[in-house]
């Protein structure tokens, strides 16, 4: 198989836990700090790789909070039809982010980091691997993203029927934790989303080394429903 379909993969899969801790967990739910050098880098590798703002991707995620499953969700598979959802959620999100003020254009200085990655990807792997890899890349993040607006507002349990979304432990990995997605919706600003919340272990490493603060972020367990289990920082 071509070197560039594993390059596009990795990458792929890198970039979704990117947007995961700093664009939706951080910068949308405030679910603990961040210290600014690793902030600062996730920033930018977000903004070169993804090519858009940190800020309108959490922006646009609140609308979806704000009005999920309604008519002013950008994104909502229970009114549009799923596989417009899977594959044309990156179309809906440059739809929404429009609604929005807009915040900074890139910087000459991402152009350039792109270009020297492309650069460095075409001298190293060969200029054939370059669209192969991009390719991959381009399927894998925008299909993961698409899948986990659709498959956590159409499938599984509600532990909280008064809030949109499905649980489907089983895909909580793959889904990097949004197989809990209804106590996603419930407990928006935890953390952890569940038991098999995959990003978890990262924060956790991420605390050790000091690099995040969870601590003062954790809902208490005394103000906590029995039925919020699933959506805490158990620790
Ligand atoms: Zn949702
Ligand atoms: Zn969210």
């Amino acid at each position: 198989m071509p070197v560039g379909v594993y390059i596009g993969v990795v990458s792929a899969i890198f970039t979704a836990v990117v947007t995961e801790v700093y664009c939706h967990r951080y910068l949308a739910h405030h679910a603990f700090r961040i210290r600014p050098v690793p902030a600062r880098l996730m920033d930018l590798y977000f903004r070169v790789i993804v090519g858009t703002d940190p800020e309108s991707w959490a922006a646009v995620h609140r609308v979806h909070h704000r009005h999920a499953d309604t008519p002013l969700d950008p994104h909502s598979p229970v009114l549009r039809h799923p596989l417009t959802i899977v594959a044309g959620t990156p179309y809906l999100f440059a739809v929404a982010k429009r609604k929005l003020p807009a915040n900074q254009p890139a910087a000459p200085g991402v152009w350039a980091l792109r270009a020297l990655l492309v650069t460095f990807y075409a001298v190293t792997c060969g200029p054939l691997q370059v669209p192969i890899m991009l390719s991959v890349h381009l399927v894998c993040y925008m299909g993961l993203g698409g899948l986990i607006n659709t498959v956590g507002h159409l499938y599984g349990s509600k532990p909280h029927p008064a809030f949109p979304g499905y649980d489907l432990p089983l895909l909580a990995i793959p889904l990097l934790g949004h197989g809990y997605h209804n106590s996603h919706h419930a407990h928006p600003a935890a953390p952890r989303t569940g038991r098999l919340d995959p990003v978890w272990p990262l924060l956790r490493l991420g605390a050790m080394l000091g690099q995040i603060e969870l601590d003062g972020h954790q809902p208490s367990r005394r103000r906590r429903p029995a039925c919020c289990d699933a959506s805490v920082s158990l620790g």
